[in-house]
């Protein structure tokens, strides 16, 4: 075996939304965690997160600020990334009702719908069913959902880790993954719940293993 590997490095993207909490997820979880505002700091990360917020200004920040090429790079290039509502919106390849000019980093074969649950439903919380991939991260997830959007059509390559398990919206994709990109509706860094995270860190621990397979140091 290898020397013990250090900690992966996990990025935030930090140019409008709840960044704090994430940070303090992943710290939590033995990542190495770091904002992301600037270029230069999209290439010492070996994952990112993606918060919520607001699409739209998030989107005109990442652009003003020249987020947008790298970041759309390193996605390209297999960077796990896990967006979260807003960055859920971020990560989509296609918005049912963008604003007008509104741009997408993209990556996951996805529709998404803004505001999709209505106003009268802006915000609410739900246990939903979800798609471990390790069976020690049992049971239900406590979702809090705040203006969120949700997958209105996944492609073939995406698969469903959560859906709305009551109510109007029943049925509804709300996380999803595609290789080493996951998004979820809900926010998880709300709480003191850790598994949606954990399922993360673990997708840039593997990825990052991998990636030392093949280039050894
Ligand atoms: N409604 C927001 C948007 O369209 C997302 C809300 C959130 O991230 N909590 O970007």
């Amino acid at each position: 075996m290898a020397a013990a590997s250090p900690r992966p490095r996990i990025g935030v993207l930090a140019v409008q939304g709840d960044v704090r909490e994430h940070l303090a997820a992943l710290t939590e979880l033995g990542a190495e965690a770091s904002t992301v505002r600037r270029p230069a700091e999209v290439d010492a990360i070996d994952g990112l997160v993606i918060p919520g917020g607001e699409s739209t200004v998030m989107d005109k920040l990442v652009r003003a600020f020249e987020l947008q090429a790298p970041l759309r790079a390193r996605i390209a290039a297999g960077m796990p990334v896990y967006g979260s509502c807003a960055g859920m919106i971020m990560l989509a390849d296609r918005i049912a009702d963008a604003r007008p000019d509104q741009q997408t980093l993209g990556g996951l074969d996805i529709t998404v719908r803004r505001n999709a649950f209505g106003r009268q439903v802006d915000s609410f919380e739900q246990d939903l069913d979800f798609a471990w991939s390790d069976p020690s991260r049992a049971g239900t997830v406590h979702a809090v959902f705040i203006r969120a959007p949700w997958v209105e059509e996944a492609g073939n390559g995406v698969e469903v880790l959560a859906r709305v398990s009551g109510g109007p919206a029943a049925g509804r994709i709300v996380a999803v993954r595609q290789g080493n990109l996951m998004a979820t509706s809900f926010h998880p860094e709300v709480g003191a719940d850790r598994r949606v995270h954990a399922e993360f860190v673990e997708i840039v621990r593997s990825h990052r293993q991998q990636r030392n397979v093949r280039e050894p140091a």
